[in-house]
């Protein structure tokens, strides 16, 4: 696998530089980036990353609805790279000169490599809906959380009139998220959940399809499917529902308080000189060992790759995936710096976990199938060997067990 054909893109011919630079401190640059320090010899790593802190996502609902703390899901990256011998730069890479081995930065920075790791992830996608990016919430920062919490306070001040919140997409963020708001709202609010496929959940196990469609009833949160949105304003969502058979399209515009959009991804790469092969859906092309096609000193992980996998199963967007892309990626960076051969990457379908409103979730996975309270309990647990760094992971736990009712 080392080795390239185009004598001009490869690192030999280049200034020998032997730091790894990681671009995105998310769940593939972090990861990759602990990953690498617990390697006994590592190379010098830098990781480039604008916010100050780490976000858990697949926590993010439990860091609205309170049942988790800010600082647990949301640990600062100076606390989390101390004494790993792991640099961070609080900065955005803007431009990768791929054939001068360097990037250049929003700072003004301009940094030299020896290897490079793209992992700048993903962000949502709003299809060119009219008024749908001035007018919607997100769901995927601490700034969004904050937003649906002063939402959902003065909802449960108000109560009359009864209001709307419109929930876009349901896939496992936009079911997740509506079970939460229906639980916080207390029913100060209909909760809306809006899907222009025929069913929710398409990709996920049966099981949790079901039990998803059990929380939401339960919830009364009211599911339109095969219906698409047509426009967003301040106070209105304007859709177009097709219903099943032979019945003619209608249009129906609804008064909403907040229309919240979880449909939909954009990846997000720097401007990278030349430009590397994408899919259709603009990831970057990688062979089977993360490294990025006709880019011998470049790899990508996390949303962001697209592996060209022999046996055509390429991993969702997810951060399952990126966590186990991480020891891989490591191992490989040092191979391939010491010219050595690479493994390739091959994904292990563990399962899938639901947070399905206030204590309660559904999971499908390891020989596991299990809804309510249980779950709920068993997810968190799981979620806690999978937070970044020991340490981190054990302060959490020491809460949680200072927590636990006596
Ligand atoms: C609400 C929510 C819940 C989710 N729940 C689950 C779940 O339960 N299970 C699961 O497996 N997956 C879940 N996911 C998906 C998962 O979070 C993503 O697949 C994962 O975060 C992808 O990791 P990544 O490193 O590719 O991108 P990200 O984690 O998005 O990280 C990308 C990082 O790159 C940084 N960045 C962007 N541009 C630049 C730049 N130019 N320069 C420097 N840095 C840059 C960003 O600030 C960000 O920190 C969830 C996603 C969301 C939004």
């Amino acid at each position: 696998m080392q080795g390239h054909p185009n004598p001009a893109r490869n690192p030999a011919h280049h200034p020998v530089q032997n730091n790894v630079v990681i671009v995105g401190g998310g769940f593939g640059g972090l990861y990759t980036a602990l990953a690498l320090a617990q390697r006994k010899h590592h190379p010098p790593v830098l990781l480039i990353e604008p916010n100050d802190r780490f976000l858990f996502l697949p926590l993010l609902y439990e860091l609205l609805s309170g049942e988790l703390r800010g600082w647990e899901i949301a640990p600062r990256y100076d606390g989390l790279l101390a004494g790993r011998g792991l640099a961070w730069l609080q900065d955005r890479v803007e431009r990768i000169d791929a054939e001068g081995h360097r990037l250049h930065t929003a700072g003004g920075r301009t940094i030299p490599y020896g290897r490079l790791v793209i992992a700048t992830g993903a962000e949502s996608n709003t299809f060119a809906v009219p008024g749908a990016d001035r007018h919607s919430l997100g769901f995927r920062t601490l700034a969004d959380v904050e937003r649906l919490q002063r939402l959902l306070a003065d909802l449960r001040q108000q109560r009359r009139p009864l209001q709307r919140i419109a929930v876009v997409g349901a896939g496992p963020t936009g079911v997740e998220l509506a079970c939460k708001l229906a639980d916080m709202a207390e029913g100060s609010a209909v909760i809306e959940l809006i899907e222009q496929g025929p069913q929710l959940l398409p990709q996920a196990r049966a099981f949790n399809r079901e039990q998803a469609a059990l929380a939401l009833r339960r919830r009364d949160v009211r599911l339109r499917t095969r219906t698409q949105v047509e426009a967003v304003e301040a106070e209105a969502i304007t859709l177009r529902c097709q219903p099943d058979g032979d019945s003619p399209a209608h249009a129906e515009t609804l008064a909403v308080r907040a229309v919240v959009w979880t449909a939909g991804l954009s990846f997000r790469a720097p401007r990278i000189d030349p430009a590397p092969a994408c899919d259709s859906r603009g990831r970057l092309l990688c062979g089977p060992d993360l490294r990025l096609r006709d880019h011998a000193a470049l790899f990508v992980a996390g949303d962001l790759a697209a592996p060209v996998d022999p046996e055509d199963t390429t991993p969702p967007a997810t951060a399952q995936v990126a966590f186990q892309q991480a020891p891989v990626l490591a191992a490989n960076l040092i191979r391939s710096l010491a010219g050595e051969p690479l493994e390739p990457f091959h994904w292990k379908d563990l399962g899938e976990m639901m947070s399905l409103g206030v204590g309660e979730a559904s999971l499908t996975g390891s020989g596991v199938t299990l809804a309510g309270p249980a779950a709920y309990q068993l997810r968190r647990l799981a979620y806690l060997t999978r937070l970044p760094g020991r340490s981190h992971q054990l302060r959490v736990a020491a809460g949680w067990l200072a927590d636990w009712p006596a």
